[in-house]
């Protein structure tokens, strides 16, 4: 069986940077205990069981905001994930006297800054994100102002007037789905100004999707909740056309679609462990 292990793929920058300030955290024995993490650190069920291990509280509850979330700590010390959390976020976790560290990723932080900037020269401001992901939340949570768009039907019952209108996006979305909203956009407004965000990594990562050889089956390997692993097998399927199916790992690999399978294009998102990726490798190179 040929394998090709598509390039670049595996942690980003924001991943790795989160994860070491998950290690400094522990390692360092001033810190107030217990050690939560307000929601997943990234979105990787492994990673956070491996934290958990080590000590590392994750709060999560499918459906409660962070803010919510924030209810469930009274102690300690609380470690922002790499999704970044609203100002309010920052502000209750502070009257509540715990210790915050923050593992935003500076991509999205850039986003909040480049938000808070146009609203405060004035700007009607458009966000385009996933509905109730933590880094889309973040980001509205600035200000109740901002207009929230999912897709491009959600431009169509846009009711903007001004003629200062600013739009950037969540860091993780598919970069050809956001180019079809921004032309709707576009057509609607303008004189709107476009700040796509979506970053290098994730931008690198699909580029080479849409770029992968020939194959009789692709493997992205990811968590399900992974928003920019999610977008890599959209890409892989429907804008490059090949056969792909989607694992966590290799136990989640249905393996009788490998019958018949002489090429596998293998990728991964940037919040999954190598070493998960490495393991189908090994497997599919022993049959
Ligand atoms: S995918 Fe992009 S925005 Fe998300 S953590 Fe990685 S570098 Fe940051």
């Amino acid at each position: 069986m040929k394998i090709n292990k598509i390039e670049p793929q595996g942690y980003c920058g924001g991943v790795v940077r989160a994860l070491k300030i998950m290690d400094k955290t522990l390692a360092d024995s001033s810190l107030p205990k217990p050690i939560y993490c307000l929601g997943s650190v990234i979105h990787n069920s492994h990673v956070i069981d491996h934290y958990t291990d080590l000590g590392i509280i994750t709060i999560e509850d499918k459906g409660l905001s962070r803010l919510e979330l924030l209810d469930k700590i009274d102690e300690g010390t609380v470690i922002f994930s790499a999704h970044g959390v609203s100002p309010l976020v920052y502000e209750k976790a502070k009257n509540k006297g715990l210790t915050i560290i923050d593992a935003t990723c500076p991509m999205v932080l850039t986003v909040h800054k480049r938000m808070l900037k146009h609203l405060e020269d004035g700007y009607e401001c458009i966000y385009i994100g996933t509905d109730r992901h933590p880094e889309c939340e973040g980001v509205l949570g600035i200000s109740d102002k901002i207009h929230f768009v999912g897709s491009t039907n959600d431009v169509l019952n846009l009711n903007i007037n001004s003629d200062k209108i600013y739009v950037t996006n969540q860091t993780t979305l598919s970069m050809y789905d956001i180019k079809l909203i921004f032309d709707e956009l576009k057509k609607k407004y303008p004189n709107i100004e476009i700040d796509d965000k979506i970053c290098d990594a994730t931008t690198a990562r699909q580029t080479a999707m849409y770029n992968q050889p020939d194959c009789d089956l692709c493997i992205i390997v990811g968590d399900p909740k992974s928003s920019n692993t999610k977008k890599l097998y959209k890409v892989s399927k429907e804008i490059a056309g090949k056969n792909t199916v989607f694992v966590e790992d290799l136990n989640m690999l249905d393996k009788s679609i490998l019958d018949n399978v002489n090429t596998v294009n293998i990728s991964s998102g940037a919040s999954t462990p190598p070493y998960l990726v490495d393991e189908i490798i090994d497997y599919l190179n022993k049959k």
